[in-house]
């Protein structure tokens, strides 16, 4: 099944061309500024099956684990779009408000908990880690 997203202005349009490896919940404390407090929705994808149309702004970081981040946002309506990792280079995460129709997309897992703010619901039916899962 192919999907479609692309960010609020629509500058930057992407099409996925492989259902999600896994759908996350990322209480991770960088996931807080761009979730704006709350926990990122997030899909793995297989990078070969991302098409992106558009010239997205980069943020690129060091993570804990020492792998370098780059995320990708538009750089005129500021939407999150994707984030990259060079310790997955066959895989990259798109963030699940930016798809077009996220049907039959849920979370099963969920990530950071242990930075989760003392009000966050952490859904007991999905499998949690208190940090990144190895
Ligand atoms: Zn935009
Ligand atoms: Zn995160």
């Amino acid at each position: 099944m192919t999907r479609t997203g692309g960010c609020r202005c629509g500058a930057i349009r992407y099409t996925l061309s492989a259902e999600p490896l896994a759908t996350r919940l990322c209480w991770c404390r960088d996931c807080q500024y761009w979730a704006l407090g709350n926990a990122a929705v997030n899909i793995m994808v297989p990078r070969a099956t991302v098409a992106v149309a558009g010239t997205p702004r980069h943020y690129d970081s060091v993570a804990d684990s020492g792998n370098a981040m780059r995320r990708s946002f538009c750089g005129d309506c500021g939407t999150h779009l994707f984030s990259e990792s060079s310790g997955n280079l066959l895989n990259m995460v798109v963030r699940v408000g930016t798809l077009d129709d996220a049907g039959g997309i849920a979370p099963t897992v969920v990530i950071w908990t242990a930075s989760a703010p003392a009000w966050a619901h952490i859904d007991p039916t999905l499998q949690a880690f208190p940090g990144q899962p190895g």
